[in-house]
């Protein structure tokens, strides 16, 4: 309780004990002097208890009531009202990209409230943060990002987060990365034994009051994971060896766990190839007998149609973000599944390798 609040109570105990006057004998008062007395002493009181009421829960900075509920320990904050979720309302959880918004939203449920700082179309790896975004981010309670480069447009931020109360999650941190790419939330496999523990651990550090319903979400959401791993291990059976020749190296992952042979225009995820590498990479794709070239939505397809043509195979896009409110793309299960029948059309049996 702050000093303010602490003085309007002890004012108010002490004009109730002392200053009231003992009940005048009343019950055979006229009612007209009732209303005196009410008017000359219980209406003061009255407005007295209401200001210290109301003073003990709008006390000033460092009051209590502004305590995080979340149970962790954290500096005092000058800023606090700008932080962290409403008392009572869900968690809000911040992510870069979509899939992980889905992910989250699983194991979460109704006690979270997710929003995705990336719009769809846009490319995580070059792309801008607004200052509105950057104000909502370190209004959250969590904020998920990929890191490895993927999304360092956060960066720009973090030192005006680092001192306020938002948890940060970097997904790549403590994972092994093939060749530093950071893309992965492409393997469900990785999914399900790295990021959704990861995201039930930092919702469970935030409410552990609801512990119980995170981890019986994660449970459920894992079932659901391992059985879409097993579908597409099922689908790609056949495929195993073929070759993936995609712009962007967004299904490294994707491909060692199912078998591909990923071949990628791109020397470094959102950077522009060298014209040395590109023609490494026509080569290669000659060699492997490729036909098809993967685009996404994220990116331009312009380098990607040259060497089709070059090559004279046909492009497809796999989609490796997915949008939000669009069926077939707005969940992050519902999305491996188009990808793989993308995948399945492109590099299917049929094909004459
Ligand atoms: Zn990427």
């Amino acid at each position: 309780m702050n000093a303010r609040g602490k003085d309007v109570l002890d004012l108010t105990k002490k004009q109730m004990n002392t200053e009231i006057p003992k009940p005048v004998p009343g019950a055979n008062q006229h009612p007209r002097t009732r209303s005196l007395v009410f008017l000359t002493w219980g209406l003061p009181v009255l407005l007295l208890t209401g200001i210290t009421i109301w003073f003990l829960l709008h006390g000033g900075e460092g009051s209590f009531w502004h305590s995080p509920a979340n149970g962790l320990s954290r500096a005092p904050n000058p800023e606090e009202k700008l932080n962290s979720s409403e008392p009572g309302g869900p968690i809000e959880v911040v992510s870069t990209i979509f899939p992980l918004s889905d992910i989250a939203k699983n194991i979460g449920g109704d006690k979270v409230s997710v929003m995705t700082l990336i719009p769809p179309g846009a490319n995580p790896h070059t792309y801008e943060i607004s200052p509105t975004q950057a104000i909502l981010v370190a209004k959250a309670s969590l904020l998920i990002r990929v890191g490895a480069g993927l999304d360092d447009f956060v960066d720009k931020i973090m030192s005006s987060i680092s001192s306020r109360e938002t948890i940060i999650l970097r997904l790549t941190d403590g994972v092994d990365l093939v060749d530093g790419d950071p893309h992965i939330w492409l393997d469900p496999v990785i999914v399900k034994e790295r990021i959704v523990p990861a995201i039930t651990g930092a919702l469970c550090r935030i409410a552990p009051e609801d512990a119980a319903y995170f981890r019986k979400n994660q449970f459920l959401y894992q079932e659901r994971l391992d059985a879409l791993h097993r579908e597409i291990q099922r689908l790609l059976s056949n495929l195993e060896g073929r070759p993936l020749i995609s712009v962007h190296s967004a299904w490294r992952y994707f491909c060692l766990r199912y078998g591909l042979k990923g071949i990628y225009i791109e020397e470094f995820p959102g950077k522009e190839p060298s014209p040395r590498w590109i023609s490494t990479v026509v080569d290669l794709a000659k060699r492997s007998g490729a036909q098809a070239i993967f685009v996404e939505p994220q990116f331009s397809a312009k380098m990607a149609e040259t060497i089709a043509q070059e090559l004279g195979v046909e492009v497809y896009e796999a989609d490796p973000i997915g949008k939000e409110g669009v069926p077939g793309f707005n969940t992050y299960i519902d999305l491996m599944k188009h990808n793989v029948e993308v995948f399945r059309k492109a590099l299917g049996e049929n094909r004459d390798l």
